[in-house]
């Protein structure tokens, strides 16, 4: 079993409240949000963070920024913030590459 908490989110292993699912992208609430409306929008795909992305995952990263503004959207946000860690001195703690979405109605 992998290690990774949001792969343990992706195989359901561990709960969370689900927003959206498809084959590759799921969005869910954080567990500890610092916003009104918080959530975290990965890829399925285990790519550790930004550092680590290759020039493969082009259609894969833009096609997960078009669905997590999709999602903001049909959560009724008219504007957002959104926020990406990098590294353990980009305050990453949670090592699948992970979009912050931030807003409040
Ligand atoms: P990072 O600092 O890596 O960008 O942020 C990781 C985020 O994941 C944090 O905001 C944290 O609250 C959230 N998080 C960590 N573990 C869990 C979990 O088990 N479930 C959910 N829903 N969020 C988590
Ligand atoms: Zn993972």
């Amino acid at each position: 079993m992998s290690k990774c908490i949001f792969c343990k989110i992706i195989n359901k292993d561990i709960p969370a409240k689900i927003i959206y699912e498809d084959n590759d992208f799921l969005a869910f609430y954080d567990i500890n949000p610092k916003a009104p409306i918080h959530f975290l929008i990965i890829p399925k795909l285990h790519i550790e963070s930004l550092q680590h992305l290759q020039s493969e995952h082009t259609n894969l990263i833009g096609r997960l920024i078009i669905k997590a503004n999709e999602i903001a959207t049909n959560l009724g946000l008219e504007g957002y913030k959104t926020h990406i860690n990098t590294g353990v001195k980009g305050g990453q703690e949670v090592f699948h590459l992970h979009i912050h979405i931030l807003g409040s109605k």
